[in-house]
């Protein structure tokens, strides 16, 4: 009997990776006892929100006291939360944004999709570096569309823009960067945006409708060493960008992100109005109210990452002592190190398993021979782990 569609099958077929680690996870604590477990699988921020968004919280109780206090609002937000937020990204983007150019989405996430929603028509094709966060594939085929990845340079994951460029014909609707990088940490230069968005006007020019480029920055605040994420609105009119206020002020459950326009896109107008019905009729209605509000509280503020930058010191130095290689990430708390000796991706995060450590393969992001590591738990795991990665790396290696 057939439940399901056969591409939800499909879907559900390609997402058991991420599946098999999240069950492994569960067998694991089980039977050794959570602590026991040193988990970099999940990427979900396990920090305490700022304490804007405490104070926030409390001040909504008087807001919300009123009729209609928790009611529906404008589809593509609350105008006051759009005017700032527009005020803080122009100086972001270095781009005279105003409310009219943002919209809040339901995170990052809700945001890729009412873009897609509105752009993508069957048979489309969204180009994108990998490795790539996994679920960029389904946000693309819920919409017909196909995602198209690039591999990016092994080791440093640079962008292969002859790759890119080789990549892209008549159905090319969208370019999709995310910088810093998950799961690879990268961070892309002023000079590689720069020689995209060049291959983007020509190749614009070529076929004859706007090739977007959507940057996807929900990682934007996650940056060290003082290394510079360049704004992507002034390089190319037909750039979005898409943020989130998941990871940098802790709120992944409220679900509260933005989709910014470059304002001087032609069609601009068209566009927004586009992204604020397909934000109505795939059914997000609108941003939760109090996620909007608690944003607004601490626009500008963020969480203290502080703990990101142990974890990255902590972390390089525990797979330098395992002999594994990787390139120290620019940004976010992943690691993508390489898979050490002959054995596959999966087969070494097997072993890491067996060490109790859980990891995902490269595999899963399109980019087989590595893995991922979420530094989203505490730093006690990572000493915990050292012995772990040691043995398995030297298993991979006999
Ligand atoms: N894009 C990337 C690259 C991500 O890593 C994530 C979440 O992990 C998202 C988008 C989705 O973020 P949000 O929680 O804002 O929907």
């Amino acid at each position: 009997m057939q439940m399901v569609t056969p591409q939800i099958e499909n879907f559900l077929a390609n997402s058991s990776m991420i599946r098999r680690m999240f069950e492994a996870a569960i067998e694991l604590r089980k039977k050794y006892g959570a602590d026991a477990v040193c988990d970099f699988s999940l990427g979900n921020p396990d920090l305490v929100p700022p304490p804007a968004i405490v104070n926030g919280l409390r001040d909504l109780v008087g807001q919300v006291e009123r009729p209609g206090g928790l009611g529906y609002m404008p589809n593509a937000g609350y105008p006051d939360v759009r005017e700032k937020l527009a005020e803080y990204l122009a100086r972001e983007q270095q781009m005279p944004l105003q409310s009219e150019h943002v919209i809040i989405t339901c995170g990052a996430a809700g945001g890729i999709n009412a873009f897609f929603r509105a752009v993508l028509e069957a048979g489309d094709e969204v180009v994108c570096p990998a490795p790539y966060f996994v679920e960029y594939g389904f946000y693309a085929g819920n919409y017909g569309g196909v995602l198209k990845p690039v591999k990016s340079t092994p080791g440093d994951f640079r962008l292969d823009l002859a790759g890119l460029e080789a990549a892209i014909n008549d159905k090319t609707r969208v370019m999709l960067v995310n910088s810093p990088n998950n799961p690879s940490g990268a961070v892309y230069s002023a000079d590689e945006l720069q020689q995209l968005s060049a291959i983007l006007n020509r190749a614009t020019a070529k076929y004859g409708r706007p090739i977007y480029l959507l940057s996807d920055e929900p990682y934007r605040f996650l940056a060290f060493d003082g290394i510079d994420v360049p704004a992507i609105l002034p390089l190319y009119p037909y750039s979005l960008v898409i943020g989130s206020f998941s990871k940098n002020l802790a709120l992944a459950g409220e679900r509260v992100g933005y989709i910014a326009t470059n304002p001087t896109m032609p069609g601009v107008q068209q566009l927004m109005a586009a992204l604020t019905l397909t934000n109505r009729i795939l059914g997000y209605v609108n941003a939760p109210c109090i996620g909007q509000r608690l944003m607004l509280a601490a626009l500008g503020t963020q969480a203290d990452a502080s703990a990101y930058v142990r974890r990255r010191q902590k972390m390089a130095s525990v797979l330098s002592d395992a002999g594994i290689d990787y390139t120290l990430p620019a940004g976010t708390f992943y690691f993508f190190p390489k898979v050490p000796g002959n054995v596959t991706d999966t087969e070494f995060v097997a072993m890491l398993t067996e060490e109790r450590i859980l990891a995902v393969p490269g595999s899963g992001f399109g980019y087989p021979g590595y893995f991922r590591l979420a530094l989203c738990v505490d730093e006690r795991f990572i000493d915990q782990a050292r012995p772990g990665f040691i043995a398995a790396a030297k298993r991979a290696r006999a």
